[in-house]
């Protein structure tokens, strides 16, 4: 077995004979780019991550983040990390050649990105965030903005943050309180107090650059009142050097179930009224710019969710192929035979393996959809792929968060006792990923968000985009006699879902409070249906490699076209329970009071 991260097997298949990242060569932009240089890239990230990410995580987990006389303290083992991940061009690989980027396009970016998360969550955060920090300015910021702060961003020598939650203001990030007030110079003085920032602190780096949203006094309430700030931790001078702290002060860290290596740090502003922010995008103008990059954001979540899965699918392989227990099935007496042979355990193998493969796909055909929106001249295929984007992100999101949550969950099944003790790494993998439903927008809000806006908006565009997407690989799977009562079985749960979805949209007309109840179990299938469809679309690929050479990786080819139809023929079928009860629509929920929850 290669790395016990990701698959490069299976992913390279993913993105160069299914998605075929080579169509993105043919653009200017991407020229520079052909199979050699993503192979390059690939193996780069992959010896970075093994050999420098991946044996200190589980001495991050350990070691946790020290909070001493208000100074936070990463584990030691991360600077020595970090450095190579700076000095390796790794903070920026997607932005453009002049902004000192690797100009990457998205697909090989994430797939870079995945090595690491699947490597170590924790130290992959702080360089998350400060790319996040950095785009934000990159976008909006004023030149001397960019002049004063990009630069030592980008080159990963100060870090950045995102400063949006407050006790009161979580997922309604419309009741920040955090207060800015206008200086004389058009600064302005920031007052209050935020929880739970990642990389709101560390010594990883010599200053943080904080992207924080607050309201100015006397600006409207809820979101469209906010606006958005750079608040560095130290001041930065018009040379470039540092000046006197910013009154940003650290008042604790999170003790966490994982992530343990990643700062969660409580934040006070302006304590000693001598806070200063610069206004960043316009005034009022702070959830577009803090958003801005929130469809981006939130696959890169499902990123880091699904990679962790990855890697606890690949350690549990490695385990059940070697921890023998129990003879051979349907055998009374004889030697152990390792547990892959046992039909169980098979099976939870077979469920990681396909989720795992199947939403990987979907995150890279997504970062696929995110370039071309940008790159195509023809305005209606412009619009397709945004409006791609945009029903894919809850999809992408929820779905690798989710399912790389269960996915770490089985291997630890696999691993029965031993996948319940500390020394064994699938424990520690189950902890670090929990975090990705609930940041960057709990799967709860994805839920809401889709049903609510993505599968509305336009009159029902973005949802048509996508069934059509789906419909595209069922009529090339059904010309496969292979394939073709997987297509047909697929085609069936497709049009159920249209029914359902339409069924919906216009309850959310009639009774909006009930047909929100239902918004979980409708991500929850789209997020199965969308996984079958990349599956389908992977076992077409491979059917058609095969006719032309039946050969060479002819067991690889084999395993995806089996993968899809596992998961179509004993997976999919578990969605028509919850169409089923979406169409049954039964009002037992509007009728539970809220005394009914007490004894
Ligand atoms: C380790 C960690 C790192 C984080 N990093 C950052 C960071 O860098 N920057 C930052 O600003 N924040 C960060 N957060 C905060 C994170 O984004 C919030 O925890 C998250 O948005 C949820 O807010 P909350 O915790 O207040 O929960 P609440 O908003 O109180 O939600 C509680 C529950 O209610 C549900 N709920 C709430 N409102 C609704 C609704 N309208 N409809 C349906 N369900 C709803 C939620 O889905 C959830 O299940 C981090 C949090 C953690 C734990």
């Amino acid at each position: 077995m290669g790395n016990k991260l990701i698959d490069l097997k299976d992913a390279g298949f993913a993105i160069y004979d299914q998605l075929k990242i080579a169509d993105l060569f043919a653009y200017e932009k991407f020229s520079d780019y052909a199979k050699d240089t993503v192979d390059m890239a690939i193996d780069t990230a992959e010896k970075l991550a093994v050999s420098e990410y991946y044996p200190i995580n589980e001495t991050g987990d350990k070691t946790g983040v020290a909070f001493d006389n208000g100074k936070v303290t990463v584990p030691a083992a991360f600077h020595a990390a970090y450095k190579k991940f700076c000095e390796g061009g790794w903070t920026a690989p997607a932005e453009d050649f002049d902004l000192g980027g690797q100009q990457m396009p998205a697909m090989l970016n994430y797939l870079t990105q995945m090595l690491f998360f699947a490597a170590n969550q924790s130290l992959m955060v702080y360089t998350c965030l400060t790319h996040s920090a950095g785009k934000v300015i990159e976008i909006f910021g004023t030149e001397e903005q960019k002049a004063k702060y990009l630069g030592p961003v980008w080159e990963g020598v100060w870090g950045g943050c995102m400063d949006l939650t407050e006790p009161e203001a979580g997922s309604d990030v419309g009741a920040i309180r955090t207060k800015a007030t206008p200086n004389e110079d058009g600064t302005y003085k920031i007052k209050g107090n935020k929880i739970f920032i990642s990389q709101g602190d560390s010594d990883l780096t010599e200053n943080i650059v904080h992207i924080l949203l607050a309201r100015v006094e006397g600006d409207p309430e809820g979101t469209k009142g906010l606006s958005c700030f750079i608040v560095p931790k130290i001041r930065v001078n018009d040379d470039g050097s540092l000046g006197a702290d910013n009154d940003v002060v650290c008042t604790g860290i999170e003790h966490k179930m994982g992530m343990k290596g990643s700062a969660t740090a409580s934040l006070a502003y302006g304590d000693n009224d001598n806070c200063i922010g610069e206004l960043i995008g316009g005034r009022c103008k702070g959830i577009v710019t803090m958003f801005n990059m929130m469809n981006e954001q939130r696959i890169v979540v499902g990123m880091e969710g699904i990679s962790m899965g990855s890697s606890a699918y690949l350690h549990a392989l490695d385990f059940a192929r070697e921890r023998k227990q129990g003879v051979a099935f349907g055998q009374k007496t004889g030697p152990q035979v390792p547990i892959i042979e046992h039909p169980d355990v098979r099976r939870n193998l077979l469920f990681m393996k396909s989720y795992t493969e199947g939403i990987r796909a979907l995150l890279l055909y997504a970062a696929k959809c995110l370039d071309l929106k940008e790159l195509v001249s023809d305005e209606a295929e412009r619009q397709k792929y945004s409006d791609l984007v945009e029903i894919l992100t809850p999809i992408c999101k929820a779905g690798g968060s989710e399912r790389g949550f269960d996915v770490c969950t089985a291997a630890i099944q696999i691993f029965g006792g031993y996948g319940y003790c500390q020394e064994y790494y699938v424990e520690q993998l189950a902890r670090d990923c929990k975090i990705t439903s609930i940041y960057e927008g709990t799967n709860g809000i994805q839920a809401n968000d889709l049903l609510g806006r993505k599968i509305v908006m336009r009159d029902a565009t973005a949802f048509k985009a996508l069934i059509d997407e789906m419909r595209a690989v069922i009529r090339a799977a059904e010309a496969i006699p292979e394939l073709s009562a997987y297509a047909a079985d697929m085609e069936i749960y497709v049009n159920k879902f249209v029914e359902t979805s339409d069924l919906l949209r216009a309850r959310l007309k009639e009774n909006a409070f009930l047909a929100y109840s239902f918004a979980t179990p409708y991500l929850n299938i789209a997020i199965d249906l969308a996984t079958a469809w990349m599956l389908l679309s992977q076992s077409v690929t491979a059917s058609e490699k095969l006719k032309a050479d039946a050969e060479t990786d002819a067991d690889f080819l084999n395993s995806k076209i089996n993968t899809a139809k596992f998961f179509i023929g004993a997976i999919l079928p578990q969605v028509t329970g919850r169409l089923d009860a979406i169409v049954k629509n039964d009002a037992a929920f509007l009728q539970m009071e809220d005394r009914y929850f007490i004894d």
